[in-house]
C-alpha cells in the first residue's frame, strides 16, 4: 500500500469506531507519527494533508523540522508539530517554539523550564500532562493520584497550558486489552473538570496508537497518535 491508500483505510476505521461509539469524527484529530520514515515521506504526508507531524526526539526531527518549517520562504503548507517523546530538561530550548504542542509533560521541573523558554519567546506553550495509567515501570508519566496537585502548581508557570491528558498503553497483541487504561485516562479526565472546574481547560485526551487506536476513540480519545500504520516504518 502506498501513503494514499493507508490513509483511507486509517480513516475508515477512524470513521468506524467514532461511529461505534455515538462520536463525531471530527472530534478526532490524527498526528501523523513520522520517527521511522525519512523526509520525503513526511512532505508527501503533508502534500496529502496530514497537517500534523508527530516526532519524539528532537535529534530525528531536527533534519524534517528545518526542512519543512525552518525555511521562511518555502512554498506550501507547514506542518502543526507535536513533541510526543519523553522530553529532557536539556532538550527544552530545541523545542519550545518549533513544536506547537507538547504531549509528555511529566514534571514540574519540565513545567518550570518550559514556562522559562515559553516566555522568552512570548509564547503559551499547550501542554498535554503525560499519565502512567498501566503503572508499567518502563512508562514515563506521572502517577494518576499526583495529577490533581501537579495541576494546581502549574498555577506557577503561565506559559505552559495544560489541554489534556496524554498516555501510552502497553502494548498488548489483544488491543482489547488497553480499554481499561484508556478508560481510566477519561476518567481522569472528568475528575479533573469536577475538582478543578471546566474553566481549567484539560479536556483532550492524546491516546492511541497504530495497534490500539480504534479502542482509544471508543474511550474518547480527541488526538490518535499513529505511526507505523500511517506512515509505514522505513530500514534504517
Ligand atoms: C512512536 C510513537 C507513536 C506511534 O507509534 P506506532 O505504534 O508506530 O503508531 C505514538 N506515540 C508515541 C509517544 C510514540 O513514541
Amino acid at each position: 500500500m502506498n501513503l494514499q491508500e493507508r490513509m483511507q483505510a486509517v480513516e475508515e476505521r477512524i470513521a468506524a469506531a467514532a461511529e461505534r461509539s455515538g462520536r463525531q469524527r471530527e472530534d478526532i484529530s490524527v498526528i501523523a507519527v513520522t520517527k521511522y520514515v525519512s523526509l520525503a515521506a513526511a512532505e508527501e504526508a503533508l502534500l496529502l494533508g496530514l497537517e500534523h507531524l508527530g516526532e519524539n526526539r528532537w535529534q530525528h526531527a531536527e533534519q524534517k523540522w528545518r526542512a519543512l518549517s525552518g525555511d521562511e520562504e518555502r512554498q506550501g503548507k507547514k506542518p502543526v508539530w507535536h513533541f510526543i517523546g519523553s522530553l529532557q530538561t536539556n532538550k527544552v530550548k530545541e523545542v519550545v517554539g518549533r513544536f506547537r504542542y507538547i504531549h509528555s509533560l511529566d514534571r514540574l521541573s519540565l513545567a518550570e523550564a518550559i514556562h522559562k523558554q515559553a516566555s522568552r519567546l512570548g509564547i503559551v506553550v499547550p501542554c498535554f500532562i503525560q499519565v502512567n495509567v498501566s503503572g508499567e515501570s518502563s512508562k514515563h508519566g506521572m502517577n494518576p493520584e499526583d495529577v490533581h496537585e501537579f495541576i494546581q502548581c502549574l498555577g506557577d508557570y503561565p506559559a505552559v497550558k495544560p489541554i489534556g491528558l496524554m498516555t501510552m498503553a502497553p502494548f498488548e497483541s489483544e488491543p482489547e486489552q488497553t480499554r481499561e487504561v484508556f478508560r481510566s485516562l477519561r476518567r481522569l479526565r472528568d475528575e479533573i473538570a469536577v475538582r478543578h472546574g471546566e474553566g481549567c481547560g484539560i479536556r483532550h485526551l492524546s491516546m492511541g496508537m497504530s495497534n490500539d487506536f480504534e479502542i482509544a476513540i471508543e474511550e474518547g480519545a480527541t488526538w490518535i497518535r499513529l505511526g507505523t500504520i500511517l506512515m509505514g516504518k522505513e530500514e534504517e
